[in-house]
């Protein structure tokens, strides 16, 4: 089951020392569909961690949760497309894909985001740790969602990701909840930062805020941080609560 579209000529060792980043995805898609993506000519990911619940999966033989590892750790995988991180793009180059299967789906304009399953997520947070165990390069605001890095063009892994609870078992960044709760009183009592401020922010702690200069940009950009840290309303409308999780992140990691 290895995908084939893996770049042959990139030598494995300068690769390998160079994975920076830890990012997830959704199929939108069953197991079967996925496996027949993934394995096709256009994209590809190093692992697919599959729904039990899935009928394709138990159609296809399998009755237990397992990881599927498409593309070997030290070949390029085709997951992220155009994308951007830091002073980094094209993150296809520094990074592990994982695709998680979930049925996300949008209709006429209208995204629906179904829970993934919880013994599914444990094999993504088994995955996970694995994976960054072995590759101290991968700091935690380096783990993230194809959301993240490829603003306004995607929205996987989705708000019912549970980037918290990932958190809390060593998978990627969160806020303190003290000094989020401290900004959140003081832009609540003297207002939001300006624009200009938080776009700084947005910079600091990674986010790619180039096209975020007219307002479908950063209603874009601003929807793409909801969608991993502030889930329960990613409208894309900056709020005091936004503002303040964006402050308390980029206080804790970028001092
Ligand atoms: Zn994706």
């Amino acid at each position: 089951m290895k995908s084939i579209n893996y770049n042959k000529y990139r030598a494995v060792q300068s690769f390998n020392g160079r994975i920076r980043f830890l990012v997830f995805h959704y199929t939108a898609g069953n197991f079967a569909s996925s496996i027949s993506a993934l394995t096709g000519a256009n994209v590809s990911a190093h692992y697919l961690v599959p729904d039990i619940t899935d009928p394709s999966y138990q159609q296809s033989g399998h009755t237990t949760q397992e990881v599927f590892g498409l593309v070997d750790e030290t070949q390029r995988a085709w997951h992220a497309g155009v994308s951007q991180w830091g002073n980094r793009n094209n993150l296809n180059d520094t990074s592990i894909g994982v695709e998680i299967v979930n049925l996300a789906t949008f209709d006429d304009g209208v995204f629906n985001f179904p829970p993934y399953h919880s013994e599914q997520i444990c094999a993504v947070e088994e995955l996970a740790l694995n994976i960054l165990a072995r590759y101290p390069d991968i700091g935690p605001t380096q783990v993230l969602g194809h959301s993240d890095i490829a603003i306004g063009r995607k929205s996987d892994p989705g708000p019912m990701f549970p980037w918290h609870a990932l958190y809390l078992k060593g998978v990627g960044a969160w806020y303190d909840d003290m000094v989020r709760d401290e900004f959140f009183q003081q832009y609540q009592t003297s207002g939001i930062p300006p624009r200009a401020e938080l776009l700084k922010l947005f910079k600091k702690y990674g986010y790619d805020t180039s096209k975020a200069s007219d307002d479908v940009g950063y209603r874009n950009l601003v929807r793409a941080f909801q969608l991993h840290f502030r889930p329960e309303n990613y409208n894309g409308e900056m709020d005091a609560r936004t503002a303040a999780n964006l402050a308390a992140l980029v206080s804790r990691y970028f001092p």
